[in-house]
C-alpha cells in the first residue's frame, strides 16, 4: 500500500504504476498486429485500441484508489457497466513513497485535484510502424488548483532488448518543489539552437514561427511528452508549435516535469496554461517549451502569429 501521508504523491505514486501497466497494454496490442484505427472527429486525428484501452486502465485504477478524484481522459468512451479486473492495477512505486511531500503540497485535499491523462501521446506515430515507436509516451499529469504539479511520462518502446526481443520502457515523474527524475539532463545542443516541432501537424505558422527564431537544426518529432522530454533531457534547446492541436492532456504532465526541474512551458504569448476541470481542452495560443531562455523564444514568435493564436 502506499504510504506517503501526502495525497499529491500518493497520486503520483499510484501513477507511476499505472502508466507502466498502460505501457505494457500498448505494447500488448501493438505486438498482436490489429490496432482497431478510428478516425476521430478532427482532422489527422487518430484513435486505436490502445488509446481506448490504456485509457480504461488508467481512469478505472486511479478513480478507484482515489474515491472522489477527478479524472480527465482524452478519449471519449463509452460507460462501462463492468470494468475488466484485468485492467485495474494496485501498485505504487517505492520511490515516489519515501520521497519528501513538498511543504506548499502538504495540504491539497481531493477536491483541489484534476488529473489530465493521455493514454497514448503520439498515436500517429504509434500507427507507422516501427520507426517512430519511441515517440510514443503514456502521459499522467496531476494538477492542483489548475496548476501543473506532479507528472509521469512513460514512454513503453525505450530500447529494444535484443535478448528478450522486447522493450524496455523507462518512466519518468516529477513534482514541483522536488524534482524530476528517470532520466538524465545533459546539454547535448553544442552551443547550436535545435528546436523540435510536430511532424505530423505543420501549419504554415509552425514554419514561419520556426524560421523566425533562426534555428540551426530542427528536428521534427511526433508526441507532445516526448518532445519535452527531448527537452528535459537536453537534446534539443526548445520544443515549438505556434498553432493550436495540442490538448490539456498533452502539457500537463510534461509541463510539470519541466517545471519541477526550472524550465516552463507556455503559450506563444508567454502565458502559463490552466487546468481546472472546467477549462477548454484546447491549448489555442500554441506551445513553447525551454529548459532555459524561455523568453528568448517568446520573443522571437512573430507579432502576426501571435494575433492569431489566442491566449486561454
Ligand atoms: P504532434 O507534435 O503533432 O505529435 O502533436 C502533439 C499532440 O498534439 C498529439 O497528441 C497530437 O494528437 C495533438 N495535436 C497537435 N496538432 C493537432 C491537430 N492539428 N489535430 C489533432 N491533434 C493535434
Ligand atoms: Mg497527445
Ligand atoms: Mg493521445
Amino acid at each position: 500500500m502506499a504510504s506517503n501521508t501526502c495525497l499529491v504523491m500518493r497520486i503520483v505514486s499510484a501513477s507511476v504504476s499505472v502508466a507502466k501497466k498502460a505501457g505494457t497494454i500498448v505494447r500488448d496490442i501493438r505486438s498482436k498486429g490489429s490496432l482497431g484505427v478510428v478516425e476521430k472527429t478532427g482532422k489527422n486525428d487518430l484513435q486505436t485500441e490502445a488509446d481506448r484501452k490504456a485509457q480504461r486502465c488508467i481512469v478505472a485504477s486511479l478513480t478507484r484508489r482515489f474515491s472522489g478524484l477527478i479524472v480527465i481522459g482524452e478519449e471519449e468512451l463509452p460507460k462501462e457497466e463492468q470494468i475488466d479486473e484485468n485492467l485495474i492495477e494496485n501498485g505504487f512505486s517505492e520511490e515516489v513513497d519515501k520521497s519528501v511531500c513538498p511543504e506548499a503540497l502538504k495540504d491539497v485535499k481531493m477536491e483541489d485535484v484534476v488529473i489530465w491523462v493521455d493514454p497514448l501521446d503520439g498515436t500517429k506515430e504509434f500507427t507507422e510502424g516501427t520507426k517512430y515507436l519511441d515517440h510514443v509516451t503514456v502521459l499522467i499529469g496531476v494538477a492542483v488548483n489548475g496548476k501543473p504539479v506532479g507528472g509521469v511520462i512513460h514512454q513503453p518502446f525505450y530500447k529494444f532488448d535484443t535478448e528478450t526481443q522486447l522493450y524496455v520502457g523507462r518512466t519518468m515523474w516529477g513534482v514541483v518543489g522536488l524534482g524530476a527524475f528517470g532520466f538524465e539532463h545533459k546539454d547535448q545542443t553544442q552551443g547550436k539552437r535545435i528546436l523540435t516541432t510536430t511532424r505530423s501537424h505543420g501549419t504554415e505558422a509552425v514554419q514561419e514561427t520556426l524560421a523566425a527564431m533562426e534555428p540551426d537544426e530542427v528536428l521534427r518529432v511526433g508526441g507532445a511528452g516526448h518532445k519535452v522530454l527531448l527537452v528535459l533531457e537536453g537534446r534539443v534547446s526548445a520544443y515549438i508549435f505556434a498553432s493550436m492541436g495540442c490538448k490539456k492532456w498533452d502539457t500537463c504532465a510534461p509541463e510539470a516535469l519541466l517545471q519541477a526541474v526550472g524550465g516552463k512551458l507556455t503559450d506563444v504569448h508567454g502565458n502559463v496554461y490552466r487546468y481546472d476541470k472546467d477549462i477548454k481542452h484546447m491549448n489555442t495560443g500554441g506551445v513553447v517549451a525551454a529548459y532555459r531562455k524561455h523568453d528568448f523564444y517568446i520573443e522571437r514568435v512573430p507579432q502576426s502569429i501571435k494575433d492569431v493564436l489566442p491566449s486561454q
